[in-house]
């Protein structure tokens, strides 16, 4: 089969709460029939799940553990009872319940961080049986796919690393010759690494999983439908008139995503931008009114277009008198980071010191604590380190910021009341970042979208 023939195929991802009960299901597969040119559906785990095997992974004792089961197992049965002809299907996810049980045992005595990507790998395998499972019900002519035989990864667990060029390959050997015959249903958020072991993408990976594989089979669009309706000037539960974006482009939504919109992963955009695939986000309850569609949009865009918020921000100040006329020391502080696999977000600097922010968490699987007693003994060799918490980042997105007359005296005239630990500005033309002390981040987000969005 040609690749021209696949070329108008969108693959849709649906999200763990739209996946969450069998209601929330029928709306997915509502969503498909209602469009042929869907042919392939990338899921998550039902929600509650992949948090639930997280807490099994990390190793708990036995009667919390026999709790942890028992919720997994209401929830995917609440599922299973609700859907025609299951005994096969009873007896799979039955099995699938009890490799859950094996290994959160194994994962008491000794966790490990492959056998955390195995555990949690089942919350995407089961939710897509039990879709498979409904479509086929209602007369789809769906089949289900195990991603791991396409999804190459390196063994980075928890964080895996996607080898995109075997994930072309895989594409065309298991996904193309099916996808004009039947639906194909796979998981988001796995994979696995060249000897076969699981692997997962971090955290939220699902969207990154359906991007990716658009862009191995050049599809026509990548939809992502969640339970919001779409990409908001800021988080509505923060601003209650904040207001749907229609469209925007990649930059402005992958930097709303980089800064903390939650809406989607922050990687999850690289693989349709280097394809240049338009992805739409939706609500799966509320299909029909509408959403976000992110693309390769032309023509003039806003000044200003959003407020993103990232909470529990680490800052970081470093100082040295040896930094003074010093060459090198920031490659230096710089390795240290690297080598504790730390990113940094903002930076800035004087003569004798360097400011950086990092977030606490780390957005892999396995939730590790980013700022360890080994990395600031190493920084505390270098320099006097200081740590500063409870703050909070808060970006400004727009579009030729830097280039703008009067910014600066429109966003910091709103602020004159607050605090600002931190600014950045000029590295990049679609934002402005400001660090503020948490306890205030909300009412900065109010007053800046009051001023600059209203
Ligand atoms: N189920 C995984 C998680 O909760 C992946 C995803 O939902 O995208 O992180
Ligand atoms: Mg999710």
């Amino acid at each position: 089969m040609c690749q021209s023939d696949i070329s108008h195929i969108v693959v849709a991802k649906f999200g763990g709460t739209s996946v969450a009960n069998i209601a929330a299901m029928n709306n997915c597969v509502d969503i498909i029939l209602s469009n042929k040119d869907v042919r392939l559906v990338v899921l998550s785990a039902s929600a509650g799940v992949t948090n639930l095997l997280v807490a099994l992974a990390e190793g708990c004792k036995q009667e919390q553990r026999q709790t942890y089961l028992e919720e997994l197992r209401s929830i995917q049965y609440a599922i299973l009872n609700e859907l025609p002809e299951t005994h096969a299907l009873q007896v799979e996810i039955d099995r699938m319940l009890d490799s859950i049980k094996t290994l959160s045992e194994a994962a008491e005595l000794a966790t490990s961080s492959a056998l955390t990507d195995e555990l949690v790998s089942y919350g995407e395998l089961i939710s897509t049986l039990l879709f498979t499972k409904l479509l086929q019900a209602r007369h789809a002519d769906a089949e289900w796919l195990d991603i791991r035989n396409v999804m190459r990864t390196d063994n980075n667990f928890g964080k895996a690393n996607p080898d995109t060029t075997a994930l072309a390959t895989l594409c065309q050997q298991h996904i193309v010759p099916k996808l004009n015959k039947c639906l194909l249903v796979t998981q988001g958020f796995i994979g696995s690494e060249a000897t076969g072991k699981t692997t997962t993408l971090g955290r939220g990976g699902s969207d990154y999983t359906a991007a990716l594989l658009a862009e191995a089979l050049n599809l026509a669009r990548v939809d992502i439908w969640t339970d919001v309706p779409g990409i908001y000037t800021t988080d509505p539960r923060i601003v209650s008139t904040a207001k749907r974006i229609d469209d925007i482009t990649f930059e402005e939504a992958s930097e709303m995503a980089t800064f903390g919109a939650k809406i989607l992963h922050p990687a999850t955009l690289l693989p349709a931008v280097r394809r240049n695939i338009p992805v739409f986000v939706g609500s799966s309850k509320e299909p029909t009114v509408g959403g976000t569609l992110v693309y390769n949009k032309k023509g003039s865009q806003p000044l200003f277009r959003a407020l993103a918020l990232r909470r529990k921000q680490i800052l970081l100040t470093l100082h040295s008198l040896n930094m003074l006329h010093a060459r090198g020391f920031m490659a230096e502080i710089f390795s240290i980071l690297a080598h504790h696999n730390i990113s940094v977000d903002l930076i800035t600097t004087s003569e004798v010191s360097v400011a950086l922010t990092l977030d606490t968490k780390g957005s892999n699987t396995h939730g590790d604590n980013l700022l360890s007693t080994s990395l600031l003994t190493e920084l505390s060799k270098l320099c006097r380190v200081e740590v500063e918490e409870d703050l909070s980042l808060i970006a400004l997105i727009g579009n030729n910021l830097s280039k703008a007359k009067g910014v600066g005296k429109q966003v910091f005239a709103a602020l004159e009341l607050f605090n600002i630990r931190l600014i950045c500005y000029g590295a990049s033309s679609h934002n402005l970042c400001l660090l503020v002390p948490t306890a205030e981040a909300e009412s900065v987000i109010h007053t800046l979208h009051k001023h600059l969005f209203e």
